[in-house]
């Protein structure tokens, strides 16, 4: 099943044979990554968001949300943090979050690539692509942006009028800037099934991603979806499963969705062909806000000490939690005419969504 069809997909995803499925995962995971798990040190560094995505508890009308900007120094010092336990990335993520300039996200890159020999992936959102080609040269790496779903008027509506093609264009437009580029899906939305899950995974595959990011739908208080069911742990492991098989050479992370609604679940992920993990060294303090989902980012524990927890699970499942970058091993098609400086100002792009 090196490139499965539909109806290859459709069988397999119906969990008509999920023993052969999660154990041909893993053997491709095995044959690419080896015993390697990478891990990602994630800083989450606002919750502040200027878009009204119906499903995230970040977005801006939710005002329960305690709300936190990082100065760049905190940031930095975070970064400090992720570089000093031995975590080859760093992502830096937050909501849309457009009060910090372009000039002050690059300096921060550079700072960090200044300071220490680690991968930067920008998970910042609906940013310009000269701001992205900016950052490119001040040194970041990777750029991680979800589709979502595939499903173009779902798009549209869940993200309250955010355009489908827009993030798309953006997408593509981050792969010719040089970026290792990760996208993905949420999996459960409300009003989709089989067949839209099935869609999206054959649009991400023709993406041809370095990383791919499939997690569970978790209803979050404070926002309009918050009392629909939660999307099946067990179909979001199927789809990580098959995605590993159809892109053998991505990256495909156990996420934290798994976690907040199977306990355990992100160490499930990683024996049926998931092969990185992103703990939150986010400052304890600041992580409980960073409440995107319920079961994210719960514990104040330190940071520092849950990291040590998530090596020694990931070492007792006879894997190795990993030190390098961790990058894809795909090769990396680099258009050289694509727009490197910036360009034009940065001014910050308003809220769409009433
Ligand atoms: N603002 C940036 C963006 O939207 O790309 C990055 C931060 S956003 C909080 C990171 C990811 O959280 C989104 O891409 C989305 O897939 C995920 N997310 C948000 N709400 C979720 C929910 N209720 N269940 C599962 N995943 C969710
Ligand atoms: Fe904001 Fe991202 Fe949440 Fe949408 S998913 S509300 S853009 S943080």
């Amino acid at each position: 099943m090196n490139t499965p069809s539909e109806r290859d997909i459709l069988h397999y995803i119906g969990g008509a044979d999920d023993a052969s499925l999660f154990q041909r995962a893993d053997t491709v995971r095995r044959s690419v990554f080896g015993d390697e798990v990478y891990l990602r040190g994630i800083v989450e560094f606002s919750n502040v968001c200027n878009k009204n995505c119906q499903y995230c508890g970040l977005r801006a009308h939710n005002r329960k949300l305690k709300r936190y900007r990082m100065t760049p120094d905190e940031i930095v010092s975070a970064t400090d943090v992720v570089a000093r336990e031995g975590l080859g990335t760093v992502v830096l993520q937050s909501g849309d979050d457009f009060s910090y300039s372009a000039r002050t996200i690059g300096d921060i890159i550079s700072r960090i690539k200044d300071r220490h020999d680690i991968a930067v992936t920008l998970s910042l959102g609906d940013r310009g692509l000269d701001e992205y080609a900016y950052w490119r040269d001040c040194g970041a790496d990777r750029a991680l942006l979800k589709l979502e779903t595939g499903h173009v008027k779902l798009y549209e509506r869940l993200r309250c009028g955010e355009s489908f093609q827009e993030r798309l264009h953006r997408i593509e437009g981050l792969k010719r800037l040089g970026y290792e580029v990760g996208s993905g899906i949420i999996v459960g939305l409300p009003d989709t099934d089989i067949l839209t899950t099935v869609r999206d995974m054959v649009l991400l595959s023709h993406l041809e991603l370095d990383m791919i990011a499939i997690g569970p739908f978790v209803p979050s208080p404070a926002t309009p979806l918050a009392f629909n069911p939660a999307g099946d742990v067990e179909l979001s492991l199927r789809v990580s499963a098959i995605m590993r098989i159809l892109c053998p050479q991505a990256n495909i992370p156990a996420t934290s969705a798994l976690d907040a609604l199977l306990p355990g679940g992100r160490q499930t992920g990683l024996l049926r062909g998931c092969n990185v993990v992103m703990p939150s060294l986010t400052p304890e303090h600041l992580r409980s806000d960073y409440a995107i989902y319920p079961g994210k980012n719960m514990t104040e524990h330190n940071a520092v000490l849950k990291l040590n927890t998530v090596k020694e699970s990931i070492a007792r499942m006879g894997l190795v939690p990993s030190q390098s970058k961790g990058s894809s091993p795909r090769r990396h098609y680099v258009d050289q005419s694509a727009p490197r400086r910036p360009s034009g100002d940065y001014a910050c792009r308003t809220a769409q969504c009433g």
